[in-house]
């Protein structure tokens, strides 16, 4: 009897995307996923929930985890939770993915950090040196060797986010290093976000935009009514919260200019988005000592108690 030369098996596996406040990881899981998915912002500490980025490279499903930069001051709570959110990704991940930024000197503490996290839990990963369109070839070189001389390493990939430079070499490279298993997504699947958490977070990008130094740290964005209507159009609720009256004028703007800015901008992101008419309408509400509410906690998908 002929042999039937056997299909290449399907492979499926959670990558987790590790690295310092502002390396580019939402870049980077945006850039692999091909859509927009996480939030990219020039502030640090953007991303609080671990949001799933699904790619199909060839017969594998990549599904990427964007943690929360592991970061090192954490005498809040709400730090604590973000860190260790942070790490349940990467113990829970099949492969690792440790991003670094090239046009910084060195690796920095928090890089640091994560590599003694890494060694404690005889775990290796794959370097990602991020923004090498910014650096020259010789000290991203060096930035290499040193960082591989670690021993914590498979190997290394120079990728831009931004340009795309190199990134498809890493996903080339992560598919085969996935189990062999059934796919854990349907195939058009991108993110397993909810739709109104997606939009209230193209919000709060855009506050983070505009507000600049002025944002008040613990503000959130939540969606509370979505309406779609017959012409295929919908209309999207939001509320935005601040911790204290006084920070209100300042996400309001002179004559409320600044909150009509925001809105547009993220009406228009998400008309893009959704692939439809968007109306947005935005409130700016208080709600105090936002931070230590252990309900706002678990709707982030983070653990209050650590
Ligand atoms: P995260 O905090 O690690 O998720 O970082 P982000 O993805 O939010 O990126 C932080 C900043 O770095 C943003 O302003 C990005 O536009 C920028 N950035 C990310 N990747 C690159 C890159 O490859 N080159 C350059 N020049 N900038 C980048
Ligand atoms: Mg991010």
């Amino acid at each position: 009897m002929a042999e039937t030369p056997a299909e290449p098996p399907t492979r499926c596996g959670y990558v987790a995307i590790l690295g310092a406040p502002n390396v580019g990881k939402s870049t980077l899981l945006n850039r692999l996923v091909g859509s927009k998915v996480s939030i990219v912002s020039p502030k640090v500490q953007t991303t609080r929930t671990r949001v799933l980025g699904i790619a199909i490279e060839g017969r594998t499903q990549i599904v990427y985890v964007d943690t929360p930069g592991i970061f090192g001051k954490t005498r809040r709570r709400l730090d604590r939770a973000m860190v260790a959110a942070a790490w349940q990704g990467a113990a829970d991940a099949d492969l690792l993915l440790l991003m670094v930024d090239a046009s910084r000197r060195d690796p920095g503490e928090d890089t640091t950090r994560i590599l003694d996290g890494l060694r404690e839990a005889g775990r290796k990963a794959i370097l990602v040196i991020n923004k090498i369109d910014l650096v020259r070839r010789e000290p991203l070189l060096l930035l290499s060797d040193r960082l591989y001389a670690t021993g914590l390493f498979t190997d290394v990939f120079m990728v831009s986010a931004e340009t795309g430079d190199g990134v498809r070499d890493l996903a080339v490279a992560i598919a085969p290093r996935l189990p062999a298993g059934p796919w854990l997504f349907p195939e058009d699947q991108l993110s397993d976000m909810p739709l109104r958490l997606l939009a209230a977070e193209i919000t709060r990008e855009q506050l983070f935009r505009q507000l600049h130094q002025e944002l008040p740290y613990a503000l959130t964005v939540e969606t509370e009514r979505w309406e779609e209507f017959k012409d295929g159009s919908a209309k999207i609720e939001q509320i935005v919260f601040v911790e204290r009256e006084s920070q209100k004028p300042i996400v309001l703007g002179k004559a409320g200019a600044r909150i009509k800015s925001v809105r547009e901008a993220a009406q228009a992101e998400l008309a893009r988005l959704l692939e439809r008419k968007v109306h947005l309408f935005l409130q700016v509400r208080v709600r105090e000592n936002w931070a230590e509410e252990r309900d706002r906690f678990r709707d982030l998908g983070l653990d209050y108690d650590v």
